[in-house]
């Protein structure tokens, strides 16, 4: 028996470990390193689906098998108008972002008390210091100015535009990021300093929770070897679909559960001056859109061109993969600019339901897409027009909207302080329905307006354990 059982090990999982007292605590880690699934004939057809959901850097031939396995392991049924990446191996889907972070400052946090605030505020600051992330901390104010322009390679022109071009409806600025300013590199799970010692690990997949008695039993898998972890406390960190199908599961709620995250487009701009192109690395460039007014705005994040995305661009139009577009592409190369735009959760357009066969059915609402499309336009027209008159682009540029749910940011589902008494937790992330169940991922985080949710999921991950008991 032990004193707690922690699922998953991306970043939430280890950003509460990094502050969990562990003396004197038995302690279990379950979390999919390499696990395989029985293979089942319902998922033949999933290649094609996952093959225009992953992410530009993923390694498709070496990989695929895990964000098979989360379909599999989440019995997950595909939706043709909705794109979920998920990924079972080694720290999860954290291996795999892009590091812009956009915290809340403590005016915009309504969902905890003032003394919880300023815990959670303090999080994130201690990580930002550790882990040597850049930018503005809050979006509003520059956090550390030593730690952000000195120490990264920004490109002049985009220093320029962060120096010079901003106004009342179009804020540029530098871009918070969770990537260390001595090697450049994103902040991933391995990253995470923490005492591991004393911590019994299981590379299973947990299929479903029983309450018994006072007891969790957590049912895992791995191929056909199944095993039983019995524990006093349970805290979840599976990421939110994950976390929230086994939640649903085990307090049997089957009715639908809104996914929170932040509808998305892709653009493309052409530069007036030229920029260097580089490696993939997080955004440095941000800008906010304040299209209606100071309360309701966009994010967008900008990337000079780098190889990364030159390889995705060609295969997701395989029609311009000739050598004519190739060197076309290299003689712009240096003048584009791309762009990912992110609008509020409250345009969030996916739910789910979990059925009697313990599978996730998956729903996009038809009738909202016009509305995001056109909030979504709206703030593409303003940008652009604007940079055409401040003479930083020339007035042609690309869109794409890609599918709901591309933006991979899901939050919302089981919120801290929520009035829905069943999927709520309280601010210790407690389920208010059941006691020593707790939820650190991006399911405890309530509708905010930050439109990358990362940094709040650590920093509240990093809180909760902390003053975990
Ligand atoms: C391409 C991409 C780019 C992104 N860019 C950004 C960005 O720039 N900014 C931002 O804020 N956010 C971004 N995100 C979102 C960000 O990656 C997530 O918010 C974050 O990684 C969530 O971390 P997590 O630890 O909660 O979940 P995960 O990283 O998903 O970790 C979950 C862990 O649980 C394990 N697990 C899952 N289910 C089970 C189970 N049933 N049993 C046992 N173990 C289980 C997994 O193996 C994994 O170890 C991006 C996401 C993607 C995919």
């Amino acid at each position: 028996m032990y004193d707690i059982a922690i699922i998953g090990s991306g970043l939430s999982s280890n950003f509460f470990l990094s502050t969990l007292k562990k003396k004197g605590k038995k302690i279990a880690l379950i979390s999919t390193e390499n696990t395989k699934f029985e293979s089942k004939s319902a998922y033949k057809n999933l290649n094609k689906y996952i093959n225009e959901s992953l992410p530009p850097r993923f390694k498709k031939k070496e990989h695929i098998s895990s964000v098979i396995n989360f379909y599999k392991g989440n019995k997950i049924i595909p939706n043709n108008d909705s794109s979920i990446f998920g990924y079972l191996n080694n720290g999860g889907v954290s291996n795999y972002w892009g590091g812009s972070c956009e915290f809340l400052s403590e005016k915009s946090i309504n969902f905890l008390n003032k003394k919880e605030k300023k815990q959670l505020i303090n999080s994130f600051k201690s990580i930002y210091s550790k882990y040597k992330f850049t930018g503005e901390m809050f979006g509003e104010e520059t956090a550390n100015k030593s730690n952000s322009l000195n120490h990264l390679k920004l490109d002049p022109l985009f220093k320029e535009i962060i120096k010079n071009q901003s106004n009342k409806k179009i804020r540029f600025f530098q871009n918070c990021i969770a990537s260390n300013f001595k090697n450049n590199k994103i902040l991933k799970p391995k990253d995470i300093n923490f005492n591991s010692g004393g911590i019994k690990k299981f590379n299973y997949f947990v299929n479903s929770i029983e309450k018994i008695d006072n007891i969790y039993n957590l049912n895992c898998i791995n191929n056909k070897k199944k095993i039983s972890i019995k524990a006093k406390k349970i805290v979840i960190a599976a990421g939110t679909i994950s976390t929230t199908r086994l939640i649903c599961q085990v307090l049997n709620h089957t009715t639908s559960v809104t996914l929170d995250h932040n509808p998305m487009m892709f653009g493309l701009f052409f530069l007036k001056k030229k920029i260097k192109n580089e490696n993939f690395s997080s955004s440095k460039l941000a800008a906010k859109i304040f299209s209606k007014n100071k309360n309701n705005y966009c994010t967008v994040n900008f990337r000079s061109s780098n190889s990364v995305i030159r390889k995705k661009i060609f295969s997701i139009f395989p029609q311009i993969k000739n050598s004519l577009s190739k060197s076309l592409y290299k003689i712009l190369e240096n003048r584009m600019i791309f762009l990912n735009l992110y609008l509020d959760s409250k345009y969030g357009n996916l739910s789910f339901t979990l059925n009697n066969k313990n599978e996730i059915n998956l729903k996009v609402n038809k009738k909202k897409m016009h509305i995001i499309k056109k909030e979504l336009n709206n703030n593409f027209r303003l940008l652009k027009n604007y940079m055409v008159k401040n003479n930083l682009i020339y007035p042609f540029s690309f869109k794409l909207f890609p599918k709901m749910g591309s933006d991979n940011h899901y939050t919302g589902t089981i919120p801290i302080n929520s009035k829905n008494k069943k999927l709520s937790l309280n601010s210790n992330c407690e389920l208010k329905g059941l006691k020593n169940i707790f939820v650190i991922d991006g399911s405890a985080i309530p509708k905010n307006k930050s439109k990358f949710p990362t940094a709040l999921i650590i920093s509240n991950a990093y809180r909760i354990g902390s003053n975990f008991k």
